[in-house]
């Protein structure tokens, strides 16, 4: 082994893999298939009719042969050949009949002793046979034998009248005329047969390639996309299963496309949103170092304004973590019982104060008591969420109730305002990330505008569902939905 280098383990590796990848080819899969349909029958048929033509002509050749021993055997009868063989016309006769047929023929007589043979080997031996004592006994039979080539009919000699058996006619003959025949039909069958592997094999590597080219443009498509230099749809409607593949695919791309551009979206409101209150403070620095002994009250109020925008850039990027950890595809979610009643109540007593500053009236209404299993933080900070939008989108003197009710599968909140509304056409746009309702309307309502996509992301990890609709008093219902036992997947 030539390990030193490790050139040797590196190239059987590669020997391997490609071994591998050939046997997995569905080219390849393709062709053998092909061939082994259109070759295997072939060979099987080749051998039948053989076979065939092998017992077809043995037939005819023992009929006929059959057909000339019972005109000799009436002849030998009527000769008196049995008791006098002599008879030179008889034996020229079956001289003749045996050359003809390269064959030997005996005629045994009714003590079984052989009385005249083409081969004059064994005159006057006696011949005790199966063949001979069933053509004795009256009955001519035939046997082939495929090994050696031989056909063997043994015939009865009745006398004149047909009633005694006589003596018995022994022919065999030779086949071999047979066997060349079928040598020679074997030799052009088997070059048919190359021919045909080969067209076969021919057509079977072009149905390949041909069934593999579909595949072959929708792997150099998903490539071009994967590397970047096409972002087009792919469009392979060769076959049912690539239409399918193509449209499984576009769906795929389409939804990178819309993922992608809503990362671009968020990257570019990120940066907006942070640079933002940077620019301001940037502008307030500057201005106090351009003037000169500034007033100690000057200093104060800006160093103000400094700390509010560093206030802000702290709540965008505390929003942006617990967004960015309630979008992980896994989070890790605290699942417990908890009193559905008891954690509104406690947000509803926490933003009491903030509430009452401008005379909005917090109002809770329960149908009974809810025990569901929920992540407590996160659920407290979507329902914070959106009672604090109720207070925050509201008119001084207005109120926010929260509704809660249940069934046996689902309990439902619903935090309606007498705030100033959402237009219908905002829709569902208002759960998007950084997105706020006419910048001008809401300029004099400090938000990030990612309150309710925080608010959206917690209650889909509970499977939950949340919706947004306009009520009779102008102001916003929102209607949240959460499963009583947390589904996990
Ligand atoms: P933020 O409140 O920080 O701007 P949100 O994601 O919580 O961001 O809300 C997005 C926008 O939806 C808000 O800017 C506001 O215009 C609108 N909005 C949310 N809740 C209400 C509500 N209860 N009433 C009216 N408008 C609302």
């Amino acid at each position: 082994m030539f390990t030193r280098s490790g050139e040797w383990v590196i190239i059987s590796g590669v020997k391997k893999y490609l071994h591998f990848k050939t046997l997995k080819s569905l080219r390849v899969h393709l062709v053998l298939i092909i061939l082994l349909v259109g070759i295997i029958p072939t060979l099987i048929m080749q051998k039948v009719l053989i076979r065939n033509y092998e017992s077809r002509a043995v037939e005819v050749r023992t009929a006929e042969v059959q057909n000339q021993c019972t005109i000799l055997c009436n002849q030998i009868a009527e000769a008196n050949f049995l008791k006098d063989p002599s008879g030179e016309v008889l034996q020229s006769e079956l001289s003749q009949l045996a050359n003809i047929y390269s064959g030997r023929i005996m005629v045994v007589n009714d003590e079984f002793a052989v009385v005249f043979d083409t081969y004059d080997l064994d005159r006057g031996r006696v011949i005790i046979s199966e063949s001979v004592s069933k053509a004795s006994a009256g009955n001519s039979a035939t046997f082939y034998d495929a090994e050696t080539k031989y056909i063997e009919i043994s015939s009865p000699i009745y006398d004149g009248n047909k009633n005694e058996v006589l003596g018995v006619m022994l022919t065999s003959v030779s086949t071999n005329a047979i066997a060349e025949t079928m040598s020679i039909l074997e030799g052009v069958t088997e070059v048919l047969i190359i021919i045909m592997t080969v067209a076969i094999a021919l057509i079977a590597f072009l149905i390949g390639s041909k069934v593999v080219r579909p595949f072959r443009r929708i792997t150099d498509s998903i490539e071009a996309v994967t590397e970047g230099f096409d972002d087009d749809y792919l469009h392979e409607n060769a076959y049912e299963e690539t239409e399918v593949l193509s449209v499984a695919f576009n769906k795929m791309l389409g939804r990178m496309k819309v993922l992608d551009d809503s990362r671009q979206e968020f990257v570019a409101n990120v940066s907006h949103e942070l640079k933002t209150p940077l620019t301001s403070m940037k502008v307030l620095a500057d201005s106090l170092l351009a003037q000169e002994e500034v007033p100690p009250e000057l200093y104060r109020e800006f160093m103000q304004d400094l700390s509010e925008e560093i206030d802000r850039e702290n709540i965008v990027i505390n929003d942006l973590l617990t967004l960015v950890k309630l979008d992980k595809t896994n989070p890790h979610l605290t699942i417990e019982g908890q009193n559905i009643n008891e954690m509104l109540e406690r947000i509803l007593k926490r933003l009491r104060p903030v509430a009452a500053e401008r005379n909005i009236e917090l109002v809770f209404e329960s149908y009974g008591p809810v025990m569901a299993e929920v992540d407590e933080i996160k659920l407290v900070l979507a329902f914070s969420n959106l009672i604090e939008n109720g207070i925050k989108y509201n008119h001084d003197n207005g109120w926010v109730k929260v509704t809660l009710d249940a069934d046996h599968k689902w309990f439902t909140v619903i935090i309606s305002d007498s705030g100033i509304g959402i237009p219908e056409e905002e829709g569902e746009r208002i759960f998007e990330r950084f997105y706020r309702v006419d910048k001008s309307r809401s300029g004099e309502i400090s938000g990030t505008g990612l309150g309710l996509s925080i608010a959206r992301s917690a209650v889909l990890l509970h499977r939950g569902a949340i919706k947004v609709q306009g009520n009779d008093d102008g102001g916003t219902d929102f209607n949240v939905r959460i499963p009583l036992t947390y589904i996990a997947i």
